[in-house]
Parts: C-alpha cells; sequence; structure tokens
C-alpha cells in the first residue's frame, strides 16, 4: 500500500519507514505536496489529524501524519504540544530552555506521547496513540536522533535515545508503539 507521510521532519520519515517495512512511503514533497499546515489543534491527536486530512484532500491519497511531543511532570505537561516551538528556535535551543527550566527540580520524570492519524481520500480514518516514559538528564548524552532523544533517558533501554540504535528506539519509542498499534488496525 502507498501512504504519503505528512512530515517534513526526515528523521520521523526515516522511523516511519524503519517501523512501517512493507509499505510503500513517500515524503509529502515527494507527492508532490508543497503547502504549510498550521497545527491549530489543542491535542496531539487533533493535530495529526488535521496534518493527514490537509495531505489526503489535496493529492487525493491515503496520508499518514504524527503528531508528537514531551511532557514534563514537573513542568505540569510542558512543553507538550508545543515542544517543536518550545524556546522559539530550534532542537538545541529547546534542549537549552528545558535544561533551564527544570534547574534544581528533583522530579525529572516525562513522557513522549505520539498519535498517528491515516485519512483515506475516501474519508475513513484511523488512528492510534503511543507513549514511552523515562526521565530528564541532566547533560545531553549521545550524537543520534534528534529532539529532546539526548536528554530522554528511557526506562525501558536504560540510555537516551539519542545513544540508541534505530531499531531500539523505534522498539520502544512513542511513535513505534503508535505505529505498531495503528499497523495492528490496518
Ligand atoms: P511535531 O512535528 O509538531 O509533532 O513536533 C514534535 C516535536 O516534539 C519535535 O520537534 C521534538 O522537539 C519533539 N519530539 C517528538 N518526538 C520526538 C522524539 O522521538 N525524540 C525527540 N524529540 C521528539
Amino acid at each position: 500500500m502507498k501512504l504519503v507521510a505528512a512530515t517534513g521532519n526526515a528523521h520521523k520519515l526515516q522511523e516511519i519507514r524503519q517501523i512501517l517495512q512493507g509499505f510503500e512511503i513517500l515524503s509529502a514533497a515527494e507527492a508532490g505536496f508543497c503547502g504549510e499546515i498550521e497545527e491549530t489543534g489543542n491535542s496531539f491527536l487533533e493535530n495529526a489529524l488535521i496534518k493527514a486530512r490537509a495531505v489526503s484532500s489535496a493529492l487525493h491519497l491515503p496520508a499518514l501524519a504524527d503528531d508528537s511531543g514531551l511532557s514534563v511532570d514537573a513542568l505540569g505537561g510542558a512543553p507538550g504540544i508545543f515542544s517543536a516551538r518550545y524556546s522559539g528556535g530550534g532542537d538545541a535551543e529547546n534542549r537549552a530552555l528545558l535544561l533551564k527550566n527544570l534547574a534544581g527540580k528533583k522530579d525529572r520524570r516525562a513522557h513522549f506521547c505520539c498519535a498517528v492519524a491515516l485519512v483515506f481520500p475516501d474519508g475513513r480514518t484511523l488512528t492510534a496513540e503511543g507513549k514511552t516514559f523515562g526521565v530528564i538528564l541532566g547533560a545531553e548524552r549521545g550524537e543520534g536522533g534528534f529532539g529532546y532523544d539526548p536528554l530522554f533517558l528511557s526506562d525501558d533501554l536504560n540510555m537516551t535515545f539519542a545513544e540508541a540504535k534505530e531499531e531500539e528506539k523505534n522498539a520502544v519509542s512513542h511513535r513505534g508503539r503508535a505505529l505498531t498499534a495503528l499497523k495492528a488496525l490496518l
């Protein structure tokens, strides 16, 4: 089955391809979609649905979107749906702001959430969600991954997501779990 992944994030695309082996996954750009989609939802699921619907209706193809982020207990769930735009800068600035906001806090528990939505041109829709738990370290460890990975010490792996191999991260990650659940629905 041919699916368009409604994401401009090359790391996410790579993870989606690794997890959904057996499906032909085109990036939105490869499929000819070049519009900007505003994430105006109030939850990961609403944002995933907005992105998947926009791409599916523009291209008349099944479109898969993910929306994801990090929720930190001591920060009341922040940055949450604002994870990508937390600092107003890039990944490195987001991580620096997270460390600053957690300075002196004892509780370092956090989890990643991911919602995925697959929308077909006739409107049929499948959705799934996944979570993964860990703690935020006081300093970065590892070179791989993206976003908050170098700060996130996974409970499942006992290493940061940036230290893990791609397959190790995907086996326990929020995105891996959400996509595996979606695959089962398919
Ligand atoms: P989205 O593209 O709107 O879903 O934003 C997701 C943001 O959450 C990313 O830019 C990262 O900051 C963060 N994020 C989501 N998934 C991951 C992950 O697997 N590792 C590290 N950071 C992630």
